[in-house]
């Protein structure tokens, strides 16, 4: 069976969750082999987690160029391996520099490459890829006519499911980055989310749009995403109006999640916002506007003012 590349997103270690639904989806395909490119010692950090989820092979490429520049070395180990094992197809989550990776990578190999695909499956010696085109609109299955598959799947599209696996461990060299080339990592600073989750890993999303007023109004979100455990998110509105930043911003142009429970208060179910939050298992929606499209996709929906329902359901939360 031929190994199938999955690229591990990592922070300090610890691995993150869309690695392991690409693992999961990478066992449809052939031989999950993971790839851990970083910090020197990052891989015997990660090895145990990535084997639980099936990987049976992890190419270790360690380096300090792997931790000071922007995507080169990942592209370089992808690169290498896929000439090296002649993959069934590479798989990178459709993070943002994951689709960056991607595109280079296929650049590189002369492959063509699917994007943002929430699923993939094998069709005899064809690997094939699920879309979810115009904000849910129309489902595409495509295949890649030239060279090795490079594959991003979107967060949160397909489960994550553990599988014990023994993986064996192979270093890959990486080439000298050529700093004329590539991008230099000047400083860090982590995304101000708090104690909270990050947003697409987070099994409870808490998301605000223009209903919420203002941003002091935000603290109604807050409180209610922290009475779960869970992340805050908001609409477009919400982001351009000024009521909370950027990074947060749910739909087509901001993040796609796809937790067990979104909660949408104040926000009207535009095509763009669910195309960021429809795969969620379970849609709660809050709205004083019955007619309010969010109501369409909703599992359970409140008809009625957010600054009343919300409270009122942290408070009940906080109870338990
Ligand atoms: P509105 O549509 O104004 O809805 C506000 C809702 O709040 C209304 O339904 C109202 O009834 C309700 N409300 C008001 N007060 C209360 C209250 N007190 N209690 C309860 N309910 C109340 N949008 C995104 O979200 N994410 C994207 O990534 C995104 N990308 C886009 C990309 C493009 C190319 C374009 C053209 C648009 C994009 N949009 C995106 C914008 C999108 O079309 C909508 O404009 C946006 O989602 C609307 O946000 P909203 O639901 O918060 O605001």
């Amino acid at each position: 069976m031929s190994e199938v590349l999955v690229l591990v997103e990592h922070v300090d270690g610890e691995v993150k969750k869309a690695t392991f639904e690409l693992l999961s989806a990478a066992r449809r395909l052939g031989e999950p082999a993971a790839v851990v490119v970083g910090a020197v010692g990052t891989a015997s950090k990660v090895k145990d987690a990535l084997a639980r989820y099936g990987a049976t092979k992890v190419y270790v490429a360690e380096s300090d160029d792997a931790v000071n520049y922007l995507v080169t070395p990942k592209v370089d180990a992808l690169a290498t391996l896929a000439g090296r094992v002649s993959p069934a197809a590479v798989l990178i989550s459709a993070s943002l520099e994951g689709k960056e990776v991607a595109g280079r990578v296929a650049v590189r190999i002369d492959s063509g490459l699917l994007v943002d695909v929430v699923d993939v499956e094998r069709s005899g010696d064809d690997v094939v890829g699920t879309q979810s085109i115009f904000g849910g609109g129309f489902v595409v299955k495509s295949k890649v006519s030239t060279g090795t598959p490079v594959i991003t799947v979107r967060p949160g599209a397909v489960e994550a499911e553990a599988a014990e696996a023994v993986a064996t461990e192979e270093t890959v060299e990486l080439p000298a980055v050529d700093p004329a080339r590539a991008t230099r990592i000047t400083s860090r600073e982590p995304a101000v989310a708090g104690d909270r989750p990050e947003l697409t890993e987070a099994s409870v999303v808490v998301s605000g749009g223009r209903g919420v007023g203002s941003a002091e109004n935000f603290a109604v979100v807050e409180r209610l995403a922290d009475a779960l455990g869970g992340a805050v998110g908001a609409s477009r509105a919400a982001v351009d109006s000024g009521y909370y930043p950027h990074q947060f911003q749910v739909g087509q142009t901001g993040k796609t999640v796809s937790p067990q429970l979104y909660i949408a208060l104040g926000i009207s179910g535009a095509i763009q916002h669910r195309a960021g939050m429809q795969t969620a298992k379970t849609i709660v929606a809050v709205n004083k506007d019955a007619e309010a499209p969010i109501f369409e996709i909703a599992d359970f929906g409140v008809v009625g003012d957010l600054f009343q329902v919300a409270p009122q359901l942290t408070e009940e939360v906080t109870k338990r």
